[in-house]
């Protein structure tokens, strides 16, 4: 439940006021009415849902005690319902170890004989039945005080003042709260939907002990489904409270309605991502632990809001047609995209992060499974599989890639310097060592470095100047030596070698600036042509001359304390 209690902390709003009309009624009912009421199915204990009586004789007993001594007892909140029933919101323990009491067994079977009593101690191992007719008469008229909302009460105020009483060790959750609340066909509804199976596949929560929580994810979609992303509101609660009052009484038309795309959408995401459905993807984080994994426990409530939505009007037949690329894009934003990613880890009910996440999702999967699709600039998945089956080592890091899924097809020419999507430029790599691909070149050291610096200072000029005509073939920095063949990409090889090095003291490139545009940015707005750090948030400007590369660059090993020369530049 992490996410939804992260999502209770940001939910803090006061109720329109038009809608706080709330109508209780005081009353001093007799346990032996109450009890009669029980038996008639007039008061209902738990609603429709079993919830442990989680009272032991001990504290039943002291109950009990309590009533004999005339101490007062705290006060019952009751639900008054259309059908005129009543459901127990607070105090269903209290009640149950009364009528357990009266019946003289408790709900598990055991027989309920006082225990532990301090002040009727010859009471002690004494059944009802056993009680002299003045102390039975002392239960049985003993007075407790009810509050009963009455039915035209306004519900989501209703829900209010439930949940603030509901603090206790025993409280029902939210959902079980929505349950007393929004009886009728739509609760009816969802219900129906949480056991179905492709759902409960998916989710991974098994009922009964999960059902509470599998019928609130089924409003969940059902909310973003009728209101969409963008007609969302925080808190969440409230959200969910609203779809739960509009459907209340929900047609059989909409009903279908809704059935039909649950149906579609659950079996499609069980077909996509089975057990992993709604889980996180993590990639690799180092050299030394390049393999990604996925997470096993926890289910993230944001990745099913997203999911269960994009699928539910899909055609089965055009996202069968292209599933293996909807599987990459999406392990691929939840590893790659740093906004995708805050979005769905933190303030994940608040506005900006739901759009954000239904933004990005949505306008991915249309543009997968949309007409007129772009030359690609990802390898088919069946070339990786291909790949993949002849050898999974990793062409960058050289370990084994333990899994398809941690597995990415890498350019061997970069893309952006010109490599074509062509299998003959294809190899596999570990996901995360593709993004953090610049660590390779880095990694190949020179043999023979002082031969190198030796030769390479005879070429290069000492500031920068007389670049323009040339190609580099390198650079050489901290000793190490970097191959590269566009100026650009020495701009980004020392960047990403910087970043490595200083962590999170890098963030002192971003005051460099020009009068014009910035130098580095953590978003690309306002820059004319960024590339990303390595997998950071970081972006750098990369357009610029040779010349101005070369004296960017050395700007920057200056910022780093270096001095100018340390930056040693080889080129034709
Ligand atoms: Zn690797």
């Amino acid at each position: 439940m992490n996410n939804e209690s992260e999502d209770n902390l940001e939910e803090e709003s006061e109720p329109a006021i038009e809608a706080r009309k709330i109508y209780t009624e005081k009353s001093d009912p007799e346990v032996e009415s109450l009890y009669g009421k029980y038996k008639r199915g007039k008061l209902i204990l738990q609603s429709d849902f079993q919830r442990h009586f989680v009272w032991d004789a001990k504290k039943s007993s002291r109950l009990i005690e309590s009533a004999l001594l005339d101490i007062p007892l705290p006060v019952i909140y009751l639900s008054e319902e259309e059908d005129g029933k009543e459901i127990v919101i607070d105090g269903q323990q209290r009640l149950t170890s009364f009528f357990s009491f009266m019946d003289g067994v408790f709900p598990g079977g055991q027989t309920f004989r006082l225990n532990n009593l301090k002040v009727f101690q010859d009471l002690n191992k004494t059944a009802y039945k056993e009680l002299n007719e003045t102390l039975q008469d002392k239960i049985r008229y003993c007075k407790l005080r009810t509050i009963t909302f009455n039915k035209d009460s306004n519900h989501d105020l209703k829900f209010e003042i439930f949940e603030r009483l509901n603090s206790g060790a025993v409280s029902l959750n939210q959902q079980e709260l929505r349950n007393c609340i929004y009886r009728g066909p739509y609760n009816e509804l969802l219900k129906t939907l949480s056991s179905y199976e492709d759902f409960v596949s998916i989710v991974g929560h098994e009922p009964p002990r999960d059902r509470m929580r599998n019928i609130e994810l089924v409003l969940r979609f059902a909310a973003f489904y009728h209101a969409t992303y963008l007609q969302y509101k925080p808190p969440m609660l409230r959200f969910l409270n609203n779809e739960m009052e509009e459907c209340r009484d929900i047609t059989e038309k909409k009903s279908a309605e809704l059935l039909n795309a649950f149906k579609n959408t659950t079996a499609i995401i069980r077909t996509l991502f089975g057990q992993h459905a709604f889980k996180r993807y993590y990639s690799g984080t180092s050299t030394n632990k390049p393999n990604g994994y996925w997470e096993s426990q926890r289910f993230n409530a944001s990745l099913f809001d997203i999911l269960m939505f994009s699928f539910a009007k899909e055609d089965k037949g055009k996202i069968y047609q292209n599933l293996d690329s909807i599987r990459e894009a999406f392990i691929c934003l939840m590893t790659e995209d740093p906004e995708f990613i805050d979005s769905i880890e933190r303030g994940t009910s608040g506005l900006k992060a739901v759009k954000q996440r239904f933004q990005k999702w949505t306008t991915i999967l249309e543009n997968i499974i949309g007409i007129g699709q772009k030359e690609p600039r990802c390898f088919s998945f069946k070339l990786k599989e291909e790949l993949f089956k002849s050898d999974p080592t990793c062409a960058i890091c050289g370990q084994r890639i333990q899994e398809i899924d941690d597995s990415a097809v890498d350019h061997i020419e970069q893309y952006w310097l010109g490599g074509k999507t062509i299998p003959q430029n294809a190899r596999l790599t570990h996901r995360y060592c593709n993004t953090s691909r610049s660590k390779y070149d880095i990694a190949t050291k020179s043999k023979n470095l002082s031969a190198l610096l030796k030769k390479s200072s005879e070429k290069t000029t000492s500031n920068g100047d007389g670049y323009s005509k040339r190609k580099p073939t390198g650079f050489i920095f901290e000793s190490e030596k970097f191959s590269v063949t566009q100026w650009n990409e020495m701009l980004l090889t020392l960047c990403s070698y910087l970043y490595d090095k200083y962590g999170k003291d890098f963030h002192v490139v971003l005051d460099m600036r020009g009068t014009k545009r910035k130098y580095f940015s953590t978003s690309k707005t306002g820059m004319v042509n960024p590339m990303q750090i390595n997998n950071s948030n970081y972006f750098v400007e990369t357009k610029w001359s040779a010349d101005g590369t070369v004296n960017f660059c050395r700007d920057i090993i200056e910022m780093f304390g270096y001095d100018r020369t340390e930056l040693v530049i080889e080129c034709f």
